[in-house]
């Protein structure tokens, strides 16, 4: 496990020589201890990132020659996958599986940029004009020097979602993984360098947001800056950003509903919704936190959820059979059992859940369920992040839209039914920038990520994603025979 920065394809200790505890919250065991970069390393950073947009051979390689190293990167996560999965798993305590899964899909999103890569090769768009005195095209370049600020429920594929489309476009990039979870992010820096990126391309500052992070959002030098995390964050970020025009991109929170009508078939909803919740141990930007179900299978579907959710493995993400691992830290578990009390004030019943008393050490909330939350209650309308999903009847389909909608965010939606045409008319109906039909999560590199209202600006993934990190250009020529005829008549 890396000790140093990664910054301009050297390893190097904090100017100020800092370094911040790695607790593994399944045992509360310090195993390890990451270098915490301040402001004079974040000058550093965007230093030799700069100059490697300016004048290094970065931007100016083929796509084809950029997508070389992008799946270099590639098979590097996927040649070390067993011993990052375990890092993982140590740092953020979900289970092994769940890592496992999360790498392979961080390496299948390098793979998936280096093909885009390619295709920008020769991209030229002819712009038809209405005045045939003139040709036009527009043309793709690289944005310039972005910065990619994560959160830690993915350490490793959030910033992947970030640094590949980057280097894929021919950014150059600076990497501040959340100060919880950085180890498996330092790795992607020895990844990168044993692939042979050329220096300052990526450098990875380890350290606090509030710190490290605040002096890249400052930094005049840094073109662009995507953000995955907190609402109250991303806010901030925005307006730091504005002051010198910067691209931004923010990944925020939500509150996504799940519609789910009668006629569906129980058993796949009660999975479906499991997996919507308790994935990650609740810690999904996207997790279905607010289940709503047609009054005439409310009752049979909330008792299967208890049955259910009352046998899902709880233990160390190493053990096998795990299935809910503890919450990624002390902070994250208070404020989610303090989440549900405060539920319990304003009037919500517990149908299962809560505390997890099963281990002396660690940071554990068991699978719950929240019913008669009132709708202007704090577990209704707030984010919870955790294994912590809020469960009510509805009696039409008018009814179902306008409660779901009824929110600030618009990150993911659900519906099920068997009813095709009424999927797709919710679906449609959802303010939403995710929906998914007779499922809950499944997300794909390939396809658009983000979210309406306050749940974000902009779209990662696909070919949306690399979109973040190219410029626009139009180049335009007079091809006219005729003087212009303007000032020399
Ligand atoms: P957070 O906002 O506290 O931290 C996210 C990152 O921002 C961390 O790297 C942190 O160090 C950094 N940071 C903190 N203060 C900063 C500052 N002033 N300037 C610059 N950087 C700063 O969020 P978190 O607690 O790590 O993550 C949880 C949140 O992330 C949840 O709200 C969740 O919904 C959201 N999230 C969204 C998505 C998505 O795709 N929309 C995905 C994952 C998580």
């Amino acid at each position: 496990m890396q000790t140093k920065l990664y910054i301009n394809g050297e390893w190097v200790a904090p100017v100020e020589g800092g370094t911040l505890p790695v607790i593994d919250p399944a045992t509360e065991e310090v195993f390890h201890h990451i270098p915490a970069a301040t402001a004079p390393d974040a000058e550093i950073a965007v230093a030799a990132a700069r100059e490697a947009f300016d004048n290094g051979p970065w931007p100016r390689l083929a796509g084809a020659e950029r997508a070389k190293y992008l799946r270099a990167i590639a098979q590097g996560i996927r040649d070390r996958l067993p011993e990052l999965a375990h890092i993982e798993t140590r740092d953020n305590g979900k289970p092994l599986p769940e890592s496992e899964w999360d790498l392979s899909d961080a390496a299948g999103c390098f793979d998936f940029y280096a093909d885009l890569a390619e295709e920008l090769d020769g991209e030229v768009e002819e712009v038809k004009l209405a005045d045939d005195r003139f040709a036009s095209k527009a043309v793709r370049e690289p944005l310039g020097v972005a910065v990619a600020i994560v959160p830690w429920n993915y350490p490793l594929l959030m910033a992947s979602w970030k640094v590949a489309p980057a280097l894929a476009a021919g950014c150059t990039m600076i990497l501040k993984p959340a100060e919880t979870t950085s180890l498996t992010a330092l790795e992607l820096g020895a990844i990168a360098e044993a692939a042979g990126l050329p220096k300052g391309v990526l450098n990875i500052l380890s350290g606090k947001g509030s710190v490290v992070g605040q002096a890249l959002v400052e930094h005049p030098q840094v073109d662009k800056v995507a953000f995955t995390g907190s609402g109250p964050v991303g806010s901030r970020i925005m307006a730091t950003g504005a002051k010198d025009v910067k691209r931004i991109s923010l990944e925020l929170g939500g509150k996504s509903p799940f519609v789910v009508f009668a006629d569906s078939d129980i058993e796949k909803a009660v999975e479906w919704i499991m997996f919507g919740i308790f994935w990650n141990q609740g810690q999904v930007c996207s997790a279905t936190s607010r289940v709503l179900v047609e009054a005439p299978l409310y009752p049979r579907l909330l008792e299967r959820l208890v049955e259910e959710a009352g046998k899902i493995r709880i233990g160390n993400g190493l053990d096998e059979g795990t299935l809910l691992g503890p919450l990624v830290n002390k902070s994250q578990y208070e404020d989610v059992l303090r989440h549900i009390d405060r539920a319990v004030e304003q009037g919500a019943t517990v149908a299962c859940g809560g505390r997890y008393d099963g281990f002396d050490k660690g940071f554990w909330v068991a699978p719950t369920i929240l019913t008669d939350t009132a709708l202007d209650s704090d577990a209704w309308v707030e984010e919870i992040f955790g294994p912590v999903v809020c469960i009510r009847p509805f009696d039409t389909e008018d009814e179902a839209i306008r409660l779901a909608n009824d929110s600030r965010f618009g990150l993911a939606a659900a519906v099920m039914s068997a009813d095709e045409a009424r999927c797709e008319r919710v679906a449609r109906a959802f303010r939403a920038g995710i929906v998914w039909i007779n499922c809950s999560q499944p997300t794909f590199t390939e396809a658009p990520w983000g979210g309406y209202k306050q749940s974000g600006i902009g779209r990662e993934l696909g070919r949306w994603g690399l979109d973040n990190y190219l410029e626009t250009k139009q180049i335009t020529s007079f091809t006219s025979e005729e003087p212009w005829g303007w000032y020399l008549k």
